[in-house]
């Protein structure tokens, strides 16, 4: 089950001040070995990895294996989230492969970091302010470091956007976590929704495919968008508006989520029209916000190619990018699955395609094993 309450929130917030903690101490110990090695401006390595989520981790995971020593920048709550990525904001994850029982999200990313570590990557606690892909070796920089690498590979992830609205907080009152969340593949399937009333935000191609999937588990499934016409592709508004459990709420926008009766999850929702301004009840037991993810593209400051929306436009079927030999995986080109499993699928690939890039240019030897 990946929602809990009561004992297990009290655990969650134990749990996220320990990984907290732990990150400050490897903040602290990173600084430490900068400034110990003040003198030294310039790193080398046949590999950077940006970025700490599956993808990043399973691409070291690799590289380390092959030989590349590869060194990680896990980043410093790099876009408001800790080393580890978006898995370390929930709580159970379900549906990775391996784990029979779920495991916590945080513990999966200490796991994977670990497995990183023991192959030999080495890892900066430190934000990846910017980067030189002009010519080879690419520089990274950061705050404290340049490292110089013949091949890079971007695993710098999205973030999932979400609305301000009274009651749609983590925090005292807001029910984050408690029946709002921003993937129903990831959540839609917990025990507290099923049966019962459920509410998607937005009018894209996600609201489409989260609506129509949550029409699984949820009694009826509402769609609020805030316009009278939906930016959906045909394909997938006539999907979800065939469907009849779909019902859509137009021109409207959640002002406010309340409790249920006790208070400790998710009971309903207050939403304005915008066109008349009237405030009406709406009864559901779950949100999911479904409004654009924003891929953490900004420090690559127009040096790959992107599309429209911001993420690593990749040859299709490779993690190739504009720049030969610099490579992307995970959430930061992928905004169609979006899963922790496609991202470590995505962060193979791109490490067997640095080192196949490494082997062409005469720096990797031929893999034997
Ligand atoms: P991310 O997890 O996005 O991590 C990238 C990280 O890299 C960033 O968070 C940051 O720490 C670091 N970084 C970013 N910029 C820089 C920089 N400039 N320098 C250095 N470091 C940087 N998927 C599932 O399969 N199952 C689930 O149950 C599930 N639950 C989810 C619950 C929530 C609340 C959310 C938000 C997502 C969930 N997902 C789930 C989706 C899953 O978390 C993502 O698909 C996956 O984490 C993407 O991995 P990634 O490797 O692309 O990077
Ligand atoms: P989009 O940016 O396409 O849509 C976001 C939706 O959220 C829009 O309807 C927008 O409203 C609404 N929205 C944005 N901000 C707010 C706000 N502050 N308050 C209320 N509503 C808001 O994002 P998607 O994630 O849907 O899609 C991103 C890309 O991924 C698209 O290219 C899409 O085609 C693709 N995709 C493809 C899929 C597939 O092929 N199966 C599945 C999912 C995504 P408005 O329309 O008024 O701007």
């Amino acid at each position: 089950m990946k929602f809990r309450f009561c004992a297990h929130n009290n655990w969650t917030t134990l749990f996220n001040k320990a990984r907290n903690l732990i990150a400050t101490q490897r903040a602290a110990a990173s600084t430490a070995a900068t400034s110990a090695m003040a003198d030294i401006k310039i790193q080398k390595t046949k590999l950077c990895i940006i970025g700490s989520g599956p993808s990043a981790h399973t691409a070291a995971v690799y590289a380390a294996r092959a030989e590349l020593k590869p060194v990680l920048f896990e980043g410093w709550m790099a876009n408001d989230i800790a080393p580890g990525g978006q898995l370390t904001t929930t709580t159970d994850v379900e549906n990775f492969p391996g784990f029979p029982d779920g495991i916590l999200g945080g513990e999966l990313m200490e796991r994977c970091r670990q497995q990183s570590v023991r192959f030999g990557t080495e890892i900066f606690t430190e934000t990846v302010s910017k980067v030189d892909f002009s010519s080879r070796p690419f520089r990274v920089f950061t705050d404290s470091r340049t490292v110089e690498a013949d091949s890079v590979i971007v695993a710098t992830g999205a973030v999932a956007k979400r609305l301000p609205f009274t009651g749609s907080g983590d925090g005292p009152g807001g029910f984050w976590n408690k029946g709002i969340s921003a993937c129903a593949v990831c959540d839609g399937a917990a025990p507290i929704f099923r049966n019962k009333p459920l509410a998607v935000i937005g009018g894209g191609d996600s609201a489409m495919e989260e609506a129509t999937f949550l029409t699984k588990y949820g009694s009826e499934v509402y769609i609020i968008h805030r316009r009278d016409t939906f930016r959906a592709s045909k394909i997938m508004q006539s999907k979800a508006l065939s469907n009849s459990k779909i019902k859509v709420i137009w021109n409207s926008a959640v002002v406010e989520a309340y409790g249920d009766g006790e208070n400790k999850k998710l009971g309903g929702l207050k939403v304005k029209n915008v066109v008349t301004e009237e405030v009406s009840d709406l009864k559901v037991s779950g949100l999911f916000f479904a409004i654009g993810h924003e891929p953490a593209t900004k420090f690559l400051d127009g040096q790959l190619e992107l599309d429209s929306d911001g993420y690593v436009v990749t040859k299709p079927g490779t993690t190739k990018t504009s720049v030969e030999g610099v490579f992307a995986a995970g959430d930061v080109q992928d905004k169609k699955y979006r899963q922790a499993i496609t991202a470590a699928g995505t962060g193979c690939m791109a490490a067997l395609d640095a080192e196949h890039f490494l082997q062409e240019l005469g720096l990797q030897q031929e893999k034997t094993d």
